[in-house]
């Protein structure tokens, strides 16, 4: 089958690889129907974190079952679904708890050796572990273009604001308009927030979170906690999500989060180092929520059905619609900006 192949750094191709087939009782074997290249796909490209030549690439996707194991009692043949980017055994205390992504047998689909060695998903088939906890059945008459971030950037934006605890006159600044920022704006106003306002360097990006409801603040032409405080009487806002993954996007958080409200972080960090002053954040009472990876599996049915109510809009956020055959373009248009999300059709 064809599959995006990792090279060398900032060299992907389309090439052949064997077909994946059922290597355990629980598995799944999926056609791809439609995948999506994430910014985590970049890290791969970019060589922060490693592949090896020959590995394929890719963790969004949606598709219809080809085969299932003898253990497989959720999905048949034909079935269409969404696959979680973490695959996770659900049967170990921290899974049971809804903490998946705490997993002590976690997987990441299409993230070479240190991803547990799964292929991925931009690729004509993939193989899912565990089928039954790492599939979700997509409704009735729901595009795939719908359904597919469930599996990764949608959910992680609805968790992102779940987490902060918003309440119904609450103000959210959503630091980071990018595709997990612009899904945290939109869970922000469905869990009732009064005001949401994104926060981002880009003109573009920012007009993407204003057509899904947020007040713009482009922080190159304005201070971000100047424009946030005068739009919360001079209080700041009561929730701050961090969705970049940076230290200066964590300080702009803190600084325009109110006294007493609460960070949630739900950008990635890895090696980063910050030194907080601890006596500032004890009495201005903040509350920093970190997200760590999102545990899909325990989000993805409450996300799916805003999806499904049309509460959660996922299509404005995609910029390109390839065919699998032209990932590399894909690849390219997406590590330079040009793209906000790229859509890869086998
Ligand atoms: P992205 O890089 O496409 O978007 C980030 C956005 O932040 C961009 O629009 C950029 O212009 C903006 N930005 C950069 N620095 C900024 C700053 N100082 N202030 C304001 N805006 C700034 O990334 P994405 O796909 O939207 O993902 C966002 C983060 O979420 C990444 O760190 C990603 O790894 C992480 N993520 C986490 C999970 C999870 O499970 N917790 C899942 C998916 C993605
Ligand atoms: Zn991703
Ligand atoms: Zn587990």
């Amino acid at each position: 089958m064809k599959a995006v192949v990792y090279e060398d750094v900032r060299t992907v191709t389309v090439g052949d690889v064997p077909d994946p087939r059922i290597e355990h009782p629980a598995d799944a074997v999926v056609r791809v129907t439609a995948s999506a290249i994430c910014g985590s796909d970049l890290h791969f490209f970019n060589g922060k974190a490693p592949l090896s030549p020959g590995d394929t690439l890719g963790h969004e996707g949606v598709g219809v079952i080809e085969e299932t194991g003898p253990e497989v009692h959720r999905f048949k043949r034909g079935d269409r679904v969404v696959l979680a980017f973490d695959v996770v055994c659900g049967a170990c205390w921290f899974c049971k708890r809804g903490q998946t992504s705490l997993c002590e047998d976690f997987r990441n689909l299409g993230a070479g050796p240190f991803g547990g060695g799964l292929g991925g998903t931009q690729a004509e088939m993939v193989r899912i572990p565990n089928a039954d906890i790492n599939l979700l059945a997509i409704p009735e008459g729901m595009e795939d273009e719908r359904a597919l971030f469930v599996g990764d950037i949608l959910t992680t934006g609805y968790y992102g604001a779940a987490i902060a605890g918003i309440g119904p006159e609450d103000t959210v600044a959503v630091v980071g308009a990018g595709p997990v920022g612009f899904f945290c704006v939109q869970s922000a106003r469905l869990f009732g927030a009064r005001q949401v306002l994104a926060i981002d360097l880009e003109p573009e990006r920012l007009a993407i979170a204003e057509k899904v409801g947020a007040v713009p603040i482009n922080a190159r032409e304005r201070n971000p906690q100047m424009a946030v405080s005068g739009l919360t009487e001079d209080r700041g806002a009561d929730v701050a999500i961090e969705a970049v993954g940076s230290v200066p996007a964590f300080e702009t958080a803190v600084e325009v989060v109110r006294r007493g409200g609460t960070v949630s972080v739900v950008g990635m960090f890895v090696t980063e180092s910050l030194t907080i002053p601890v006596g500032v954040y004890w009495s201005r009472m903040l509350r920093l929520q970190f997200s760590g990876i999102c545990p899909i599996h325990a989000w993805w049915d409450r996300a799916m059905a805003a999806v499904a109510r049309g509460d959660i809009d996922p299509l404005p956020i995609i910029s390109h619609r390839l065919p699998l055959a032209e990932a590399v373009a894909g690849y390219e248009l997406f590590d330079s900006r040009r793209a906000t999300k790229v859509v890869l059709q086998p």
